[in-house]
């Protein structure tokens, strides 16, 4: 089945779960980028969790940036999140020397390290929560977060599992909150729920050929869908994005580009595309740039002879 996220409620909407398959969007990341198995490991346990957490947010315009900084060979783990449950995201140093290929997802993070959740809720100041990680191993380092950080107590289950020939053959993530008003009683038929599911990857491959609904239907009684759509590894990057990148670059680099390379080729970070522009398209940028800064020369002239009538 396609990649998808599925929400739901039970016990009388007291708690509240989201269930994602993660498969392909991860293969896509691996190839994109070429991953080793490790790295695709845990950048896909991350990116799993991730669209689980962008489908929290209220609003289209809302957007949130995962950082996981550790201190092990991959450096660090950025991962942005939509509304809609798409995700891009990347590993700092995805190579792995041979005997690190062979450590558990811990140990290529390595701790002490950090998980940082910044949101961008569309308003005048970004909402930024940061926590300790646990085990890093990704799963209980965001039910820590969650239940610290968002006040919201929350289980965690994450899984990816890619064969030796570097293909995924199941992935997703478990997110499941207690409201408020949950009972204990209620609680503990949540953790007797958790304790008897089996790993993330057994499940995802055990639902392989039905959707998650049917996955969360047999998890309560009283489960009720509350949607379920299609998810992806999807960029927000284009050429002209790139292109206002370029407009930004000092005018010296930009007739270096010209001059001596006759192009520039610019690779997004978060999805490996690489858009190539050629000496016509740069020698455009820089008049655009050249004339750009004319008018704020002119502008900030205009201001300053303002201020001189002010003066006077
Ligand atoms: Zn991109």
């Amino acid at each position: 089945m396609k990649d998808q996220l599925v929400k739901a409620m039970a016990l009388d909407g007291r708690v509240r779960f989201y269930i994602d398959r993660t498969t392909d969007l991860i293969q896509d990341a691996m190839d994109r980028f070429d991953l080793p198995n490790g790295s695709a490991d845990a950048l896909g346990r991350v990116l799993s969790i991730a669209s689980i957490m962008g489908s929290m947010l209220k609003s289209e315009q809302e957007m949130l940036t995962i950082n996981i900084l550790g201190t092990g060979p991959l450096g660090s783990i950025v991962v942005d999140a939509y509304s809609n449950g798409n995700v891009r995201g990347f590993v700092a140093n995805p190579e792995l020397t041979p005997e690190e290929a062979h450590l558990p997802v811990h140990d290529l993070i390595g701790l002490p390290g950090t998980l940082i959740v910044t949101k961008d809720l569309h308003m005048e100041e970004n909402w930024s929560g940061t926590v300790e990680l646990q085990n890093g191993e990704i799963g209980q380092d965001f039910a820590y977060y969650f239940t610290l950080s968002e006040q919201t107590p929350t289980a965690v289950s994450v899984g990816v599992k890619i064969d030796e020939n570097g293909v995924v053959q199941s992935a997703g993530a478990l997110v499941l909150q207690m409201m408020p008003d949950a009972t204990d009683a209620e609680i503990s038929i949540c953790e007797n729920v958790l304790s008897g599911l089996k790993p993330m990857t057994e499940l995802i491959e055990h639902y392989d050929d039905s959707s998650l609904d049917q996955l969360a239907l047999d998890m309560f009684e009283d489960t009720k869908i509350l949607a379920n759509d299609p998810i992806a590894f999807k960029c927000t990057c284009s050429k002209e994005k790139t292109a206002g990148l370029l407009r930004t670059v000092s005018k010296g680099h930009l007739k270096e580009m010209i001059e001596e390379d006759h192009g520039a080729d610019v690779t997004c970070n978060f999805c490996n595309t690489t858009y190539h522009f050629d000496e016509d398209e740069l020698k455009e940028i820089l008049e655009e740039t050249e004339k750009n800064l004319t008018e704020s020369e002119e502008l900030e002239s205009h201001v300053s002879e303002d201020q001189g009538d002010l003066a006077a």
